[in-house]
């Protein structure tokens, strides 16, 4: 293995899924949920599957999919985009891997907002660039002037932006975007801004995508995907817009990492963008309560459970339970207590920034999360 790539033989989602499947225990790990989305979503891809769209698609997504993402982009954010400027791609984490290749190299500058997604690191690395980290801290995980310019520099030449955010549950604010984008200008950085939780965010948040924001449309590389929105987070099917040229530089990466991306699935994540409103806040609702369900559950346990404003997660700190290593629990509980959850360190550079925080995830069914808050209980 190539020396950049060392630090990521193996992702901390596989090895407590694994852990947690060799316990028996409730797997509040890795985020994915246990109940599938939109029946019609599911009845239309089987249907491209029987009726033959089984070859592959075009390099850029089948139009219709192009068009039902621009629809959407204008729909829900007011966004002004052409089909001609999405790209379809195999999940966001393609997007994201691609737009970073395509735009940064040995000597480039990456910020990244600090707990990060893992494949941020891993994805930077292939491409040589540099990280620099934006420390977000709890309790409030909110996004300072003063870390931002830190880690800003002459070479910056990318922020890959998250928000709603993964692990932490933040929804950055207007403000905190407009500090996001000041910087940019001013550095002339692209952002690649990683929006997969669009659409779970709950009461008193509200998602602004940064390219709303004046002047950041021409410099903001927009990243969703089905996964998260339609509970289909094994389809991988993504997808990337903004201006042409930027589009065109992540395209033209894209076409030698995978070519071309899930042709049944397309036709079918094209008719669930244009679903009504109910089924997009109605899931969003749901994943409000069983929000509320596991953070009472926890903070009944012992544990101190921070703000969540959306995504699939909250994070619990274990100092009240006196204890001081988040970690250590995280690699025990699954055996001792019977329930997975992930350190939130893992998501970090700075060896302090998180020692004592977990993430659990709720994207799962209200009985899943009575059985995981009784064993919290009874582990005491
Ligand atoms: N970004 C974030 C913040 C995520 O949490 C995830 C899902 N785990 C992804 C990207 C990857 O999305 P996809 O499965 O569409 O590649
Ligand atoms: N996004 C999911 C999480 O944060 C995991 C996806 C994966 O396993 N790569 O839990």
């Amino acid at each position: 293995l190539v020396e950049r790539m060392r630090p990521f033989t193996t992702t901390v989602f596989a090895e407590m899924s694994a852990l947690a499947t060799r316990t028996g225990a409730v797997n509040l790990g890795q985020g994915f949920p246990d109940t599938d989305g939109p029946a019609s979503l599911l009845e239309d891809a089987a249907a491209a599957l029987r009726g033959g769209r089984n070859q592959y698609p075009p390099g850029p997504g089948i139009p219709e999919l192009r068009e039902a993402v621009a629809e959407h982009q204008q729909r829900f954010w007011g966004l002004d985009v052409s089909p001609a400027d999405v790209l379809v791609t195999t999940g966001a984490t393609e997007a994201i891997a691609a737009a970073v290749m395509a735009l940064t190299g040995p000597g480039d500058e990456v910020v990244v907002l600090e707990p990060y997604y893992d494949s941020y690191a891993a994805t930077v690395a292939l491409s040589g660039a540099t990280r620099r980290t934006v420390p977000l801290r709890a309790p409030d995980f909110e996004v300072t002037e003063a870390a931002l310019r830190a880690a800003f520099s002459d070479r910056t030449r990318l922020v890959l932006l998250n928000s709603p955010h993964n692990p932490t549950g933040r929804v950055l604010s207007r403000a905190e975007l407009e500090l996001v984008a000041r910087l940019a200008v001013e550095h002339d950085a692209v952002v690649v801004s990683d929006e997969v939780y669009e659409h779970l965010v709950f009461s008193g948040a509200q998602h602004v995508p940064v390219a709303s924001l004046p002047g950041m449309a021409e410099r903001t590389l927009v990243v969703s995907s089905a996964g998260k929105t339609f509970s289909v987070t094994g389809w991988k099917i993504g997808w990337v817009h903004g201006p042409s040229e930027l589009v065109a530089a992540v395209r033209a990466v894209k076409q030698f990492l995978t070519y071309v991306s899930g042709a049944p699935f397309q036709p079918a994540v094209a008719a669930a963008l244009r679903l009504p409103d109910e089924v997009f806040t109605g899931f969003a609702a749901q994943l409000e309560a069983k929000r509320d369900l596991l953070s009472q559950g926890l903070a009944a346990a012992g544990f101190a459970v921070n703000r969540c404003e959306g995504t699939y997660f909250v994070t619990a700190d274990v100092r009240p339970l006196g204890l001081t290593d988040a970690s250590a629990l995280a690699w025990r509980m699954p055996e001792e207590v019977g329930v997975a959850a992930i350190p939130v360190q893992v998501f970090c550079d700075d060896p302090t920034a998180a020692p004592t925080l977990l993430r659990f995830a709720f994207c799962k069914r209200d009985e899943v999360l009575h059985a995981a808050v009784e064993r919290l209980a009874a582990a005491g």
